[in-house]
């Protein structure tokens, strides 16, 4: 297996060659893409996979055209870092552009069976977001949710401007005589600001927490082992997966 995969490796690197050549008048960058990409390649082999990552990740960054195996190789590397939200991604932006035609069809159906089952356990699991980070306790309210904050109408100052009067306490009216006239904001009074409505003027208000959007979690940059951690607090025990007892 592991044979198959380095002879199939070595025979896209002469493939994507021959590509980058025939584009060759593209651009100046592209011996650094034939170069980063084989280096990524030697990194894969080696089972550098960090290192095949930031050579993926500076193809990338160059702004280049990307070589048509690459979505493949970079999915396949992302997939042996634990990256599966963003594996599959790549998986699947390969699998659109070339199709069955792509020189790694068959191992993009074999990453792509293999990917299923993480992806699924990530979906299942309450520890985690939806790409797999653990998820910790958000540092704003600390996993409480709502917090008092600063009043978001009144940006905590307690009073809003009076919008009838544009903030002067004064407006105008033509009279008879077509002579502009100037009386008091019936509104504010003439003073030009109100008693901000949401706060009654407090300055605070208790609610959602902005920093979580009211979860009380944030993604951490942790990869997610679906496992529960023996020195979470007690209220995590709630989330404790069944199978995740000794
Ligand atoms: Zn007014
Ligand atoms: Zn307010
Ligand atoms: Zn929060
Ligand atoms: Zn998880």
């Amino acid at each position: 297996m592991q044979k198959v995969f380095i002879n199939s490796l070595f025979f896209l690197m002469l493939t994507s060659l021959a590509i980058l050549q025939s584009h060759a008048q593209v651009g100046p960058n592209l011996g650094g893409t034939t170069r980063a990409l084989n280096q990524a390649i030697d990194a894969m082999e080696r089972g550098d996979y960090q290192k095949a990552n930031e050579q993926f990740r500076q193809i990338i960054q160059s702004n280049v055209p990307i070589p048509p195996e690459m979505p493949y190789l970079f999915a396949e590397t992302l997939f042996h870092l634990g990256q599966y939200d963003n594996s599959q991604n790549f998986l699947n932006k390969y699998l659109d552009l070339n199709g069955f035609k792509g020189d790694h069809y068959k191992e993009a159906k074999d990453l792509q069976a293999k990917l299923q089952p993480k992806i699924e356990e990530i979906k299942s699991c309450q520890l985690c977001d939806r790409k797999g980070y653990r998820l910790v306790d958000c540092s704003t309210c600390n996993g409480s949710t709502h917090i008092e904050q600063d009043c978001r109408v009144c940006r905590g100052n307690g009073i809003v401007g009076c919008s009838r009067c544009a903030g002067k306490g004064l407006v105008t009216k033509k009279n008879v005589f077509n002579i502009v006239e100037y009386y008091d904001c019936e509104r504010c009074d003439g003073n030009g600001r109100l008693t901000c409505i949401r706060c009654d003027g407090d300055k605070i208000e208790y609610g959602e927490c902005q920093a979580c959007q009211g979860a009380g979690t944030t993604a951490s940059e942790v990869l997610c082992d679906h496992q529960d951690q023996l020195d979470l607090s007690e209220k995590r025990t709630s989330f404790r997966m069944p199978f995740s007892h000794p």
